[in-house]
């Protein structure tokens, strides 16, 4: 921990006190100590305090990360040898800790090993809401002063009140009771309690009232399923996982059971095992997934669950968590920052979906929702439960390899309903209007179903690409695609950043290059096929095109398009309006990204069309397979889920691809075992580590010059310290240009962890790069 360098200020404190160790919000690597005037009394960890900061001693808050015990704590010993003297605490922020001594040691857990400031971290982990105690009002509290019976009282009012008290036993502070409930059940005015309270008949005391909670709305109700009888599957799933959280403390479960394999159930019954043992449990859901539908189930089941998504205001958001923090919620349900719930006795953590990308934050600290889970059972020895109907290949690994990993699978589908019909459309045999370059959204086969659909009266979901610049490399003649040749997959086509004129979709190319999602080898790209000589064309695929599409193919139908961030603030509340609004029919077809999410069910759904299986291969990234596979199992999952007949249509220009073929025949573990052996191959996850350095500037001679420097400190300290390393780069990010900032990246991949850690312990230590640019690192990143 690095010292107050400014401790010798002559406006500091002298007082004598205890040394604490408080961790700043300030960017960089601050942490500090103080001393804690002894008239202050004590603090504890994982309590804010206030302090002066930097040469102007400004007042910031910062959390308590640690209790030093020297003798002499008011004089402090810099690296040099100086002996200095710590500034002092100017007050403590909160009466008790915001964080456990635990959920501090797991914010250092996160600072270390995904390479961000504590103090960030440890703002992370607590709603702004929260810190700034958003709904929480002060109210006066009444009870009977110890002498009200030797006082003789005249007025009817004043005995009013007294006998209310009385009655309620509020003898005590503790039991005391809110003035304005008093004062109406003794339908008294203020004045005559002012008199007593001025006589020592009846004491007040100002306390602190969390704010209220909100009713959920009752909509998509479903039945409980507390009578439920477990099937086989489901109960020896459950046996096993009980079995686990009884004799060993912490321990994790894959649980890998198709859609529909009554995963939910089996989580459900662990929670209340845990619950019968006084313990918590903490449900981390996709943001997308904490539907009212999804959330009224849990409320059924268990009678004290607390919620936390982006779609809360300020005041809930610290209604639950202050609910949470004072033992009145056995349940938290919550997207990725629901890990760090402050649960007092944590006896497991589900992750649902657990391969989901969403679990890892995009901004700083970009930890990942699972792992970090993982590690936080560790640390309160818990259990923890991964469901998924499509594994992760990092999940796969750990239950081949490490000690405290168990598999459990389920292969039946509950209600015994057959996997959906998947038909393939091979697009390269679909010509648009304009032959030469044949784009087309919606395939002929696609619109006569649609058709069929509307006709019937039923509904259809369209699935588009999850992001915009999704790209590919076609030759609509011969329909060569350009490969890798080491690898054997599909380039992706990346815009090249001097060339920087819009290369519209299905546009003519020659104004950028390819790049292989495994070894990333780049290719130029031919401006002609070099097979037949014809123009190649990228296709991408855009909402906009989509929809008018739609609107010149099906004119009548009522369509929808949702964007793939519904879930952000206020837009949450619109994405409960539309899907109530496609539930009861006023919307034929929902066209979107992630609309399909689990927990949803429409049973009037008849047709699920993916306009293009190939948009999530088309991300210059290893996982981009893994993703591929993973949507259209979803997709297959969630439009089986009728008595009504259902249908999948999926288009791809690339039917060839071996994550279609096997997605087309439900063939996970066949998936899988080829996705492997690319991996293996090429050292990526979950045979080696990767971490991303991503730097960002206006002035791309500035960033480049950065990147260049940022590369010499890694293969400087790589030969230093003798870590064996494979670096890539400075080069450009998938986007390669945001927010008008250029962003170039390094990535670096080891064998394991251990590698890339001391690599960051020992590059933050250099300091900040020069040229200052904006330089954040992602280790095991999701995205490329
Ligand atoms: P998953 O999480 O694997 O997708 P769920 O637990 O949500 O599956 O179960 C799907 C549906 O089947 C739910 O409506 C649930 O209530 C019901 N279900 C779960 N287990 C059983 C069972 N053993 N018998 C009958 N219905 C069940
Ligand atoms: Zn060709
Ligand atoms: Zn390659």
């Amino acid at each position: 921990f690095t010292k107050s360098l400014f401790g010798g200020d002559d406006r500091a404190a002298e007082a004598a006190g205890q040394e604490v160790l408080v961790a700043l919000d300030t960017g960089a690597d601050a942490v500090f100590s103080y001393v804690l005037p002894d008239a202050m009394g004590s603090v504890a960890v994982g309590q804010r305090v206030e302090v002066p900061f930097g040469r102007g001693n400004k007042k910031k808050v910062g959390f308590v990360i640690g209790l030093p015990k020297h003798d002499d704590a008011d004089e402090a010993t810099a690296d040099d040898g100086r002996a200095f003297k710590l500034k002092a605490v100017t007050k403590i922020v909160d009466d008790e800790p915001l964080l456990s001594e635990k959920l501090v040691r797991l914010a250092k857990w996160i600072s270390d090993y995904y390479v961000c400031p504590m103090g960030q971290v440890l703002g992370a982990m607590v709603p702004a809401a929260v810190k700034k105690g958003v709904g929480v009002k002060k109210k006066s509290f009444l009870y009977l002063g110890e002498c009200y019976k030797d006082k003789k009282l005249t007025s009817g009012k004043q005995k009013a009140i007294v006998a209310v008290l009385e009655d309620l036993l509020a003898t005590n502070p503790e039991h005391a009771i809110e003035k304005s409930e008093v004062l109406e059940e003794a339908e008294s005015s203020p004045g005559p309690l002012r008199r007593l309270i001025a006589e020592g008949i009846v004491m007040q005391e100002s306390r602190e009232v969390l704010p209220g909670l909100p009713d959920v709305p009752e909509e998509f109700l479903e039945a409980s399923g507390a009578d439920i009888v477990l099937n086989d599957e489901q109960a020896a799933a459950l046996a096993k996982i009980g079995e686990s959280m009884e004799q060993d403390d912490f321990g994790v479960t894959l649980l890998y059971g198709v859609t529909d394999s009554g995963k939910t159930e089996v989580y459900i019954r662990a929670i209340q095992k845990a619950v019968e043992r006084g313990e918590q449990a903490i449900v981390l859901l996709p943001e997308i997934a904490l539907t009212t539908q999804t959330v009224n189930r849990f409320k059924q089941r268990f009678e004290w669950v607390a919620v936390m998504h982006s779609g809360l205001s300020a005041m809930e958001r610290n209604a639950q968590w202050q609910r949470i923090k004072h033992g009145q919620a056995d349940v938290v349900l919550g997207a990725r920052s629901a890990v760090f719930a402050p649960v007092r006795k944590l006896g497991l953590i589900v992750v649902d979906e657990e391969h989901e990308g969403s679990y890892k934050q995009d901004s700083v600290p970009r930890y990942h929702g699972r792992d970090v889970a993982v590690v936080r059972a560790k640390l309160e020895g818990a259990h923890v439960i991964l469901g998924s109907a499509t594994p992760a290949l990092e999940t796969l690994e750990n239950c081949r390899t490490k000690e405290h990993f168990q598999l459990v699978e389920m292969r039946k589908r509950v209600n015994d309903l057959p996997m959906p019909k998947m038909r393939l459309v091979d697009m390269t045999m679909v010509r648009g209007a304009d032959e030469d370059d044949g784009v087309t959204l919606i395939s002929p086969d696609l619109e006569d179903k649609l058709r069929a659909v509307l006709s019937r009266g039923e509904q259809a979901i369209l699935l588009l690409n999850r992001r915009g610049y999704s790209n590919f490399v076609y030759c609509p003649k011969c329909r060569h695609t350009l490969h890798c040749k080491n690898c054997d997959v599909t380039l992706t086509f990346h815009k090249r950043r001097s060339g920087s004129k819009a290369v519209s979709f299905g546009g003519r190319m020659g104004h950028g290059y390819a790049v292989c999602h495994y070894c990333m080898s780049k290719t130029l790209v031919p401006e002609k096929c070099p097979l037949c000589s014809k123009r190649m064309v990228m296709i991408g695929l855009g909402s906009q095109r989509l929809e008018e599409e739609l609107s010149r193919k099906v004119p009548d139908a009522r369509v929808k398009r949702v964007d793939s961030d519904v879930m952000a603030g206020a837009k949450a509340e619109e994405y409960y309006e539309m899907l109530k609004d496609f539930a009861q029919g006023r919307i034929d077809v929902l066209a979107g990204t992630q609309i399909l999410a689990k927990g949803l069910h429409f049973p009037n759904v008849t047709l699920v069309g993916v306009i293009s299986a190939d948009t999530a291969l088309a991300i210059p990234d290893f996982r981009s397979n893994e993703r591929t596979f993973q949507m259209l199992s979803q997709v297959a999952g969630r439009a089986g889920r009728s008595e009504k007949k259902g249908e999948v249509i999926v288009q791809t220009y690339l039917p060839e691809t071996e994550a279609i073929e096997r997605a087309m025949e439900h063939d996970y573990k066949g998936f899988v075992e080829h996705e492997l052996g690319v991996r293996a191959k090429c050292e990526l996850p979950p045979y080696g580590r990767m971490a991303n350095v991503l730097m960002r500037d206006e002035k791309f001679e500035r960033l480049s010059k950065a990147c260049g420097e940022m590369r010499a400190r890694i293969d400087y300290l790589a030969g230093q310290l003798g870590l064996d390393m494979l670096v890539r780069g400075p080069m450009e990010c998938g986007i390669a240009r945001m927010h008008g900032q250029h962003r170039m990246q390094i990535v670096v991949q080891a064998k394991d962890a251990t590698v890339i850690g001391r690599l960051f312990k020992n590059l933050r230590a250099m300091g900040p790069i020069r040229p200052a640019v904006t330089a954040v690192v992602d280790v095991d990143p999701v995205s490329l």
